[in-house]
Protein backbone atom coordinates (compact mmCIF):
# COMPACT_ATOMS: atom_id res chain seq x y z
CA UNK A 1 0.00 0.00 0.00
CA UNK A 2 1.09 3.28 -0.66
CA UNK A 3 1.23 6.29 1.70
CA UNK A 4 2.17 4.44 5.33
CA UNK A 5 3.22 7.11 7.77
CA UNK A 6 7.00 7.19 8.05
CA UNK A 7 9.71 9.51 8.82
CA UNK A 8 11.47 11.22 6.41
CA UNK A 9 15.11 9.67 6.09
CA UNK A 10 18.06 11.04 5.67
CA UNK A 11 20.98 8.86 4.73
CA UNK A 12 23.39 11.49 4.01
CA UNK A 13 24.15 15.07 4.57
CA UNK A 14 22.61 17.18 2.25
CA UNK A 15 23.34 18.00 -0.78
CA UNK A 16 24.80 14.35 -1.06
CA UNK A 17 28.03 13.42 -3.39
CA UNK A 18 25.74 12.70 -6.37
CA UNK A 19 23.40 15.47 -5.69
CA UNK A 20 26.49 17.75 -5.53
CA UNK A 21 27.81 16.51 -9.07
CA UNK A 22 24.60 16.21 -10.55
CA UNK A 23 24.00 20.30 -9.80
CA UNK A 24 27.29 21.46 -10.95
CA UNK A 25 26.96 19.35 -14.14
CA UNK A 26 23.62 21.03 -14.32
CA UNK A 27 25.30 24.38 -13.31
CA UNK A 28 27.47 23.99 -16.53
CA UNK A 29 24.93 22.97 -19.00
CA UNK A 30 21.33 24.21 -18.33
CA UNK A 31 19.63 28.02 -18.70
CA UNK A 32 21.31 30.03 -16.62
CA UNK A 33 17.00 31.80 -15.75
CA UNK A 34 16.92 27.89 -13.55
CA UNK A 35 16.30 28.56 -9.54
CA UNK A 36 18.17 26.14 -7.37
CA UNK A 37 17.15 26.82 -4.10
CA UNK A 38 17.34 23.53 -2.34
CA UNK A 39 20.30 20.66 -3.12
CA UNK A 40 18.10 18.20 -4.29
CA UNK A 41 17.95 16.03 -7.10
CA UNK A 42 14.74 13.03 -7.16
CA UNK A 43 15.56 9.74 -8.27
CA UNK A 44 12.17 8.42 -7.56
CA UNK A 45 9.19 8.76 -5.62
CA UNK A 46 6.31 6.91 -4.06
CA UNK A 47 3.20 8.69 -2.61
CA UNK A 48 4.21 11.80 -1.03
CA UNK A 49 7.93 10.79 -0.51
CA UNK A 50 10.49 11.54 -2.62
CA UNK A 51 14.19 10.26 -3.07
CA UNK A 52 17.07 11.47 -4.21
CA UNK A 53 20.02 9.79 -6.14
CA UNK A 54 21.97 9.96 -2.59
CA UNK A 55 19.02 7.75 -0.99
CA UNK A 56 17.59 10.62 1.52
CA UNK A 57 14.07 10.45 1.19
CA UNK A 58 11.85 13.44 2.13
CA UNK A 59 8.14 14.16 2.66
CA UNK A 60 6.80 16.53 -0.15
CA UNK A 61 4.64 19.36 0.68
CA UNK A 62 4.66 21.04 -2.38
CA UNK A 63 4.11 18.46 -5.20
CA UNK A 64 5.94 20.23 -7.70
CA UNK A 65 4.35 23.51 -7.33
CA UNK A 66 0.74 21.86 -6.69
CA UNK A 67 1.60 19.50 -9.54
CA UNK A 68 1.55 15.74 -8.01
CA UNK A 69 -2.22 15.38 -7.48
CA UNK A 70 -2.36 12.03 -6.70
CA UNK A 71 1.78 12.03 -5.57
CA UNK A 72 4.21 10.40 -7.11
CA UNK A 73 3.87 7.03 -9.55
CA UNK A 74 0.53 6.69 -8.47
CA UNK A 75 -0.23 2.84 -9.34
CA UNK A 76 -3.38 3.67 -11.30
CA UNK A 77 -2.29 6.68 -13.33
CA UNK A 78 1.11 4.64 -13.80
CA UNK A 79 -1.14 2.14 -15.59
CA UNK A 80 -3.48 4.27 -17.52
CA UNK A 81 -0.45 6.05 -18.72
CA UNK A 82 1.67 2.93 -19.99
CA UNK A 83 -1.69 1.50 -21.59
CA UNK A 84 -2.29 4.73 -23.77
CA UNK A 85 1.08 4.62 -24.49
CA UNK A 86 1.12 1.59 -25.90
CA UNK A 87 -1.98 2.19 -28.25
CA UNK A 88 -0.80 5.56 -29.62
CA UNK A 89 1.11 8.65 -28.21
CA UNK A 90 0.13 11.34 -30.76
CA UNK A 91 -1.75 11.97 -33.80
CA UNK A 92 -2.80 16.24 -33.79
CA UNK A 93 -6.25 16.67 -31.83
CA UNK A 94 -6.26 20.04 -33.59
CA UNK A 95 -6.95 17.55 -36.76
CA UNK A 96 -8.28 14.58 -35.36
CA UNK A 97 -11.10 13.44 -32.49
CA UNK A 98 -9.91 10.76 -30.24
CA UNK A 99 -11.63 9.37 -27.75
CA UNK A 100 -9.91 9.78 -24.68
CA UNK A 101 -9.87 13.33 -25.35
CA UNK A 102 -13.37 13.58 -26.12
CA UNK A 103 -14.43 11.77 -23.09
CA UNK A 104 -12.02 13.96 -21.23
CA UNK A 105 -13.39 17.19 -22.27
CA UNK A 106 -17.20 15.59 -20.98
CA UNK A 107 -16.00 14.68 -17.56
CA UNK A 108 -14.38 18.38 -16.80
CA UNK A 109 -17.20 20.25 -17.81
CA UNK A 110 -19.55 17.86 -15.90
CA UNK A 111 -17.86 20.34 -12.80
CA UNK A 112 -18.86 23.51 -13.98
CA UNK A 113 -21.95 22.85 -16.20
CA UNK A 114 -24.98 24.36 -14.73
CA UNK A 115 -28.72 23.35 -15.94
CA UNK A 116 -29.76 25.18 -19.39
CA UNK A 117 -25.40 26.26 -19.59
CA UNK A 118 -23.05 24.14 -21.36
CA UNK A 119 -19.10 24.42 -21.72
CA UNK A 120 -16.31 23.24 -24.24
CA UNK A 121 -13.01 22.62 -23.75
CA UNK A 122 -9.73 23.47 -25.37
CA UNK A 123 -6.74 21.68 -24.25
CA UNK A 124 -3.27 23.02 -24.08
CA UNK A 125 0.40 21.83 -22.87
CA UNK A 126 0.83 24.19 -20.43
CA UNK A 127 -0.86 26.54 -17.66
CA UNK A 128 0.70 29.59 -20.06
CA UNK A 129 -0.71 28.64 -22.53
CA UNK A 130 -3.97 28.02 -21.45
CA UNK A 131 -3.85 31.69 -20.00
CA UNK A 132 -2.95 32.76 -23.83
CA UNK A 133 -5.98 31.01 -25.26
CA UNK A 134 -8.30 32.46 -23.04
CA UNK A 135 -7.10 36.35 -24.02
CA UNK A 136 -7.34 35.06 -27.50
CA UNK A 137 -11.01 33.45 -27.06
CA UNK A 138 -12.06 36.62 -24.81
CA UNK A 139 -10.80 39.08 -27.16
CA UNK A 140 -12.11 37.16 -30.43
CA UNK A 141 -15.51 36.82 -28.95
CA UNK A 142 -16.21 40.39 -27.81
CA UNK A 143 -13.92 42.44 -30.40
CA UNK A 144 -12.57 43.91 -27.68
CA UNK A 145 -8.95 44.62 -26.86
CA UNK A 146 -8.44 45.57 -23.00
CA UNK A 147 -7.61 42.81 -20.38
CA UNK A 148 -7.57 44.17 -16.52
CA UNK A 149 -5.84 41.69 -14.09
CA UNK A 150 -4.63 41.62 -10.74
CA UNK A 151 -1.25 42.86 -8.96
CA UNK A 152 0.53 40.00 -6.99
CA UNK A 153 -0.95 37.92 -9.90
CA UNK A 154 0.77 35.27 -11.68
CA UNK A 155 -0.21 33.65 -15.03
CA UNK A 156 2.87 32.55 -16.62
CA UNK A 157 6.16 33.25 -18.33
CA UNK A 158 4.84 33.50 -22.48
CA UNK A 159 4.14 37.29 -23.80
CA UNK A 160 0.56 37.26 -23.00
CA UNK A 161 1.12 35.64 -19.70
CA UNK A 162 3.75 37.84 -17.96
CA UNK A 163 2.43 40.77 -19.28
CA UNK A 164 -0.73 39.72 -17.10
CA UNK A 165 1.23 38.93 -14.73
CA UNK A 166 1.94 41.35 -11.21
CA UNK A 167 4.20 40.16 -9.38
CA UNK A 168 7.34 40.28 -9.49
CA UNK A 169 10.16 42.80 -11.69
CA UNK A 170 12.40 40.21 -12.81
CA UNK A 171 9.74 38.22 -14.53
CA UNK A 172 9.41 41.24 -16.69
CA UNK A 173 12.89 43.02 -17.09
CA UNK A 174 14.77 43.25 -20.02
CA UNK A 175 11.84 41.36 -21.91
CA UNK A 176 9.36 44.09 -23.17
CA UNK A 177 7.49 45.51 -25.10
CA UNK A 178 4.74 43.21 -23.63
CA UNK A 179 1.38 42.65 -24.58
CA UNK A 180 -0.46 46.22 -25.41
CA UNK A 181 -3.94 46.95 -23.55
CA UNK A 182 -3.25 45.28 -20.38
CA UNK A 183 -4.00 47.14 -16.58
CA UNK A 184 -3.62 45.76 -12.97
CA UNK A 185 -5.95 46.44 -10.12
CA UNK A 186 -5.25 45.42 -6.27
CA UNK A 187 -5.79 41.80 -5.25
CA UNK A 188 -8.14 41.94 -2.41
CA UNK A 189 -5.53 40.30 0.15
CA UNK A 190 -7.24 40.27 3.67
CA UNK A 191 -3.99 39.98 5.93
CA UNK A 192 -2.66 43.60 3.81
CA UNK A 193 -6.09 45.28 2.53
CA UNK A 194 -5.21 47.50 -0.07
CA UNK A 195 -6.15 50.54 -1.00
CA UNK A 196 -6.84 51.87 2.64
CA UNK A 197 -9.79 49.56 3.27
CA UNK A 198 -10.08 46.34 5.72
CA UNK A 199 -10.02 42.82 5.93
CA UNK A 200 -13.87 43.12 5.65
CA UNK A 201 -13.92 46.08 2.64
CA UNK A 202 -11.34 45.19 0.55
CA UNK A 203 -13.57 43.16 -1.81
CA UNK A 204 -15.49 45.91 -2.05
CA UNK A 205 -13.12 48.66 -2.23
CA UNK A 206 -11.27 47.01 -5.24
CA UNK A 207 -14.65 46.48 -6.79
CA UNK A 208 -15.15 50.39 -7.03
CA UNK A 209 -11.87 51.16 -7.87
CA UNK A 210 -12.42 48.88 -11.25
CA UNK A 211 -15.82 50.70 -11.59
CA UNK A 212 -13.86 54.52 -11.29
CA UNK A 213 -11.40 53.51 -13.76
CA UNK A 214 -14.21 53.26 -16.34
CA UNK A 215 -14.96 57.08 -15.75
CA UNK A 216 -12.14 58.27 -17.69
CA UNK A 217 -9.55 56.46 -17.79
CA UNK A 218 -10.91 53.29 -19.32
CA UNK A 219 -13.61 52.91 -21.32
CA UNK A 220 -15.35 49.98 -20.17
CA UNK A 221 -16.56 49.11 -23.57
CA UNK A 222 -12.96 48.32 -24.59
CA UNK A 223 -12.50 45.72 -21.80
CA UNK A 224 -12.61 42.46 -23.07
CA UNK A 225 -11.72 40.88 -19.91
CA UNK A 226 -11.08 40.71 -16.07
CA UNK A 227 -8.51 37.49 -15.55
CA UNK A 228 -8.31 36.34 -11.75
CA UNK A 229 -7.12 33.93 -9.27
CA UNK A 230 -9.64 32.88 -7.03
CA UNK A 231 -7.10 32.26 -4.62
CA UNK A 232 -3.93 33.90 -5.54
CA UNK A 233 -1.24 31.43 -5.60
CA UNK A 234 2.33 32.38 -6.42
CA UNK A 235 1.48 35.97 -5.02
CA UNK A 236 0.98 34.28 -1.07
CA UNK A 237 -1.69 31.49 -1.12
CA UNK A 238 -4.61 34.57 -0.52
CA UNK A 239 -8.24 33.83 -0.26
CA UNK A 240 -10.22 37.12 -1.21
CA UNK A 241 -13.07 37.83 1.10
CA UNK A 242 -16.74 35.65 0.08
CA UNK A 243 -18.36 39.03 -1.72
CA UNK A 244 -15.22 40.06 -4.25
CA UNK A 245 -15.70 37.34 -6.76
CA UNK A 246 -19.41 37.70 -7.02
CA UNK A 247 -19.09 41.42 -7.18
CA UNK A 248 -16.46 41.20 -10.11
CA UNK A 249 -19.33 39.05 -11.93
CA UNK A 250 -21.52 41.67 -11.38
CA UNK A 251 -19.30 44.12 -12.73
CA UNK A 252 -18.41 42.26 -15.90
CA UNK A 253 -22.40 41.25 -16.72
CA UNK A 254 -22.94 44.78 -16.30
CA UNK A 255 -20.31 46.17 -18.74
CA UNK A 256 -20.80 42.97 -20.89
CA UNK A 257 -16.94 42.27 -20.11
CA UNK A 258 -15.72 37.86 -19.59
CA UNK A 259 -14.87 37.21 -16.05
CA UNK A 260 -11.90 34.52 -16.84
CA UNK A 261 -10.82 32.39 -13.66
CA UNK A 262 -7.40 31.03 -13.31
CA UNK A 263 -7.30 27.66 -11.78
CA UNK A 264 -4.09 27.03 -13.04
CA UNK A 265 -2.51 26.24 -9.26
CA UNK A 266 -5.77 26.04 -7.16
CA UNK A 267 -8.32 24.12 -9.02
CA UNK A 268 -8.09 20.35 -9.80
CA UNK A 269 -9.14 19.49 -6.04
CA UNK A 270 -6.51 20.77 -4.19
CA UNK A 271 -8.65 23.17 -2.50
CA UNK A 272 -10.96 20.35 -1.23
CA UNK A 273 -13.89 21.58 -4.41
CA UNK A 274 -13.15 20.88 -8.10
CA UNK A 275 -12.12 24.71 -8.58
CA UNK A 276 -11.22 27.29 -6.23
CA UNK A 277 -13.98 29.47 -7.14
CA UNK A 278 -16.94 26.97 -6.34
CA UNK A 279 -16.03 28.46 -2.38
CA UNK A 280 -17.95 31.30 -3.72
CA UNK A 281 -20.95 31.76 -5.00
CA UNK A 282 -20.02 32.32 -8.91
CA UNK A 283 -19.59 31.42 -12.17
CA UNK A 284 -16.76 32.93 -14.47
CA UNK A 285 -17.47 32.56 -18.78
CA UNK A 286 -13.76 31.21 -19.02
CA UNK A 287 -11.56 28.91 -16.88
CA UNK A 288 -7.81 27.80 -17.17
CA UNK A 289 -6.81 25.41 -15.38
CA UNK A 290 -3.26 22.62 -15.64
CA UNK A 291 -0.74 21.81 -12.92
CA UNK A 292 -2.77 18.99 -10.92
CA UNK A 293 -5.01 18.05 -13.65
CA UNK A 294 -2.79 15.25 -14.91
CA UNK A 295 -0.53 14.52 -12.11
CA UNK A 296 2.63 16.01 -13.98
CA UNK A 297 1.70 15.13 -17.43
CA UNK A 298 2.19 18.31 -19.57
CA UNK A 299 -1.64 19.25 -19.97
CA UNK A 300 -3.53 22.23 -19.97
CA UNK A 301 -7.10 23.00 -20.27
CA UNK A 302 -9.16 26.44 -21.18
CA UNK A 303 -13.05 25.60 -20.71
CA UNK A 304 -15.10 28.55 -21.24
CA UNK A 305 -19.00 28.51 -22.19
CA UNK A 306 -20.72 27.52 -25.26
CA UNK A 307 -22.38 31.22 -25.91
CA UNK A 308 -18.74 32.12 -25.58
CA UNK A 309 -16.57 29.53 -27.49
CA UNK A 310 -17.31 31.60 -30.41
CA UNK A 311 -13.81 31.69 -32.32
CA UNK A 312 -13.99 30.24 -36.19
CA UNK A 313 -12.81 26.82 -37.26
CA UNK A 314 -8.81 26.64 -37.46
CA UNK A 315 -8.20 30.10 -35.54
CA UNK A 316 -6.43 28.52 -32.94
CA UNK A 317 -4.74 25.47 -32.21
CA UNK A 318 -1.89 22.99 -30.98
CA UNK A 319 0.55 20.43 -32.36
CA UNK A 320 0.67 18.68 -28.86
CA UNK A 321 -2.18 20.12 -26.96
CA UNK A 322 -4.64 17.52 -25.64
CA UNK A 323 -1.86 14.76 -26.17
CA UNK A 324 -3.65 11.43 -25.43
CA UNK A 325 -0.57 10.33 -22.95
CA UNK A 326 -1.43 13.19 -20.56
CA UNK A 327 -5.28 12.46 -21.01
CA UNK A 328 -5.05 8.97 -19.75
CA UNK A 329 -2.99 10.50 -16.96
CA UNK A 330 -5.89 13.29 -16.30
CA UNK A 331 -8.50 10.55 -16.33
CA UNK A 332 -7.11 8.32 -14.19
CA UNK A 333 -6.09 11.44 -11.57
CA UNK A 334 -9.66 12.03 -11.92
CA UNK A 335 -10.79 9.06 -10.87
CA UNK A 336 -9.06 9.51 -7.84
CA UNK A 337 -10.30 12.84 -7.68
CA UNK A 338 -13.80 11.88 -8.03
CA UNK A 339 -13.71 8.87 -6.21
CA UNK A 340 -14.59 6.53 -8.99
CA UNK A 341 -11.18 4.73 -7.30
CA UNK A 342 -10.54 5.18 -4.24
CA UNK A 343 -6.60 5.74 -2.48
CA UNK A 344 -6.25 3.63 0.59
CA UNK A 345 -6.64 5.74 3.59
CA UNK A 346 -7.66 9.22 2.10
CA UNK A 347 -12.03 8.49 2.48
CA UNK A 348 -14.34 8.26 -0.16
CA UNK A 349 -12.09 10.81 -3.08
CA UNK A 350 -9.05 13.11 -2.74
CA UNK A 351 -11.36 16.33 -3.16
CA UNK A 352 -12.77 15.38 0.77
CA UNK A 353 -9.91 14.31 1.67
CA UNK A 354 -7.95 17.30 0.52
CA UNK A 355 -10.67 19.06 2.84
CA UNK A 356 -10.30 16.87 5.66
CA UNK A 357 -6.74 17.08 6.08
CA UNK A 358 -6.25 20.58 5.36
CA UNK A 359 -8.33 21.11 7.88
CA UNK A 360 -6.49 19.67 10.69
CA UNK A 361 -2.83 21.09 9.17
CA UNK A 362 -4.57 24.80 9.48
CA UNK A 363 -6.27 24.20 13.42
CA UNK A 364 -2.42 23.10 14.00
CA UNK A 365 -0.91 25.74 12.27
CA UNK A 366 -3.18 27.82 14.42
CA UNK A 367 -1.85 26.27 17.13
CA UNK A 368 1.67 27.58 16.42
CA UNK A 369 0.77 30.83 15.17
CA UNK A 370 -0.20 31.41 19.12
CA UNK A 371 3.06 30.07 19.50
CA UNK A 372 5.21 31.77 17.09
CA UNK A 373 4.24 35.53 16.99
CA UNK A 374 6.38 36.10 13.46
CA UNK A 375 3.84 33.61 12.28
CA UNK A 376 1.56 36.56 10.98
CA UNK A 377 -1.28 34.64 8.84
CA UNK A 378 -2.53 31.25 8.21
CA UNK A 379 -4.92 30.91 5.58
CA UNK A 380 -5.79 28.77 2.39
CA UNK A 381 -8.46 26.06 1.86
CA UNK A 382 -7.87 22.66 1.46
CA UNK A 383 -4.45 21.23 0.65
CA UNK A 384 -3.83 25.32 -0.57
CA UNK A 385 -2.39 26.84 2.51
CA UNK A 386 -0.27 29.80 3.23
CA UNK A 387 1.95 30.59 6.17
CA UNK A 388 3.21 34.07 6.57
CA UNK A 389 6.00 35.48 8.60
CA UNK A 390 6.02 38.70 10.24
CA UNK A 391 8.82 41.36 11.95
CA UNK A 392 7.52 42.60 14.73
CA UNK A 393 6.40 45.80 13.40
CA UNK A 394 4.14 43.36 10.63
CA UNK A 395 5.78 43.87 7.83
CA UNK A 396 6.50 40.98 5.60
CA UNK A 397 9.73 39.13 7.00
CA UNK A 398 11.30 37.24 3.89
CA UNK A 399 14.76 36.80 5.60
CA UNK A 400 13.37 35.16 7.94
CA UNK A 401 10.96 33.14 5.45
CA UNK A 402 14.00 31.55 3.77
CA UNK A 403 15.61 30.32 6.87
CA UNK A 404 12.47 28.74 7.68
CA UNK A 405 12.28 27.22 4.57
CA UNK A 406 16.06 26.07 4.21
CA UNK A 407 15.53 24.86 7.97
CA UNK A 408 12.53 22.86 7.38
CA UNK A 409 14.44 21.73 4.01
CA UNK A 410 17.26 20.48 6.03
CA UNK A 411 14.65 18.41 8.23
CA UNK A 412 13.27 16.47 5.74
CA UNK A 413 10.20 18.35 4.54
CA UNK A 414 10.53 19.27 0.80
CA UNK A 415 8.23 22.98 0.26
CA UNK A 416 8.67 26.35 -1.26
CA UNK A 417 8.23 29.54 -0.90
CA UNK A 418 5.84 32.07 -2.56
CA UNK A 419 4.54 35.74 -2.05
CA UNK A 420 7.07 38.25 -0.47
CA UNK A 421 7.19 36.26 2.67
CA UNK A 422 5.30 32.99 2.56
CA UNK A 423 5.53 29.12 2.58
CA UNK A 424 3.24 27.58 0.71
CA UNK A 425 2.16 23.92 1.58
CA UNK A 426 0.98 21.95 -1.37
CA UNK A 427 1.30 18.72 -1.01
CA UNK A 428 0.01 15.92 -3.50
CA UNK A 429 -4.15 15.33 -2.20
CA UNK A 430 -3.25 11.85 -1.16
CA UNK A 431 -1.66 13.21 1.91
CA UNK A 432 -2.81 11.57 5.18
CA UNK A 433 -3.45 12.86 8.31
CA UNK A 434 -0.49 10.64 9.70
CA UNK A 435 1.70 12.38 7.34
CA UNK A 436 0.51 15.45 7.50
CA UNK A 437 1.22 15.53 11.41
CA UNK A 438 5.01 14.65 10.31
CA UNK A 439 5.29 17.44 8.21
CA UNK A 440 3.45 19.74 11.12
CA UNK A 441 6.25 17.90 13.34
CA UNK A 442 8.98 19.03 11.36
CA UNK A 443 7.58 22.86 10.54
CA UNK A 444 7.18 23.04 14.60
CA UNK A 445 10.47 21.70 15.37
CA UNK A 446 12.43 24.28 12.79
CA UNK A 447 10.53 26.84 14.05
CA UNK A 448 11.35 26.62 17.56
CA UNK A 449 14.88 27.20 16.21
CA UNK A 450 14.22 30.67 14.73
CA UNK A 451 12.84 32.62 17.92
N1 LIG B 1 -1.47 30.49 -13.81
C1 LIG B 1 -1.24 30.27 -12.51
C2 LIG B 1 -2.25 30.69 -11.50
C3 LIG B 1 -0.06 29.64 -12.11
O1 LIG B 1 0.18 29.43 -10.80
C4 LIG B 1 0.88 29.23 -13.09
C5 LIG B 1 2.17 28.53 -12.73
N2 LIG B 1 2.70 28.78 -11.49
C6 LIG B 1 0.58 29.48 -14.44
C7 LIG B 1 -0.61 30.10 -14.76
C8 LIG B 1 1.53 29.07 -15.53
O2 LIG B 1 1.50 27.70 -15.70
P1 LIG B 1 2.67 26.96 -16.51
O3 LIG B 1 3.91 27.08 -15.71
O4 LIG B 1 2.16 25.55 -16.66
O5 LIG B 1 2.78 27.64 -17.83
Amino acid sequence: TLAKPRQPELKTALPGPKTASIMERDSQHLSTSYMRPYPFVPDHGEGVWLTDVDGNTMLDFFAGIAVSTTGHAHPHVVQAVQEQITKFTHVCLTDYPQEITTSLAERLVKHVEKPGEKWRVFFSNSGAEAVEAAVKLARNHTGRQHIISTMGSFHGRTYGAITLTGSKTKYKRGFGPLLPAVSHVPYPNPFRPPLGSTAETCGQAVLEHIESLFVGILPADEVAAIIVEPMQGEGGYIVPPADFLPGLRALCDKYGIMLIFDEVQAGMGRTGKMFSFQHFDVQPDIITSAKGIASGMPLGALLAKESVMTWPVGSHGSTYGGNPVAAAAAHSTLDLLEGKVQHPGCGANLMDNAAQVGEFIMTELKKMQAEFPFLGDVRGAGLFIGLEFVKPDGSPDGALRDRASMAMFERGLLNLDCGEAVIRISPPLILTREEAATGLEIMRETLRTLQ
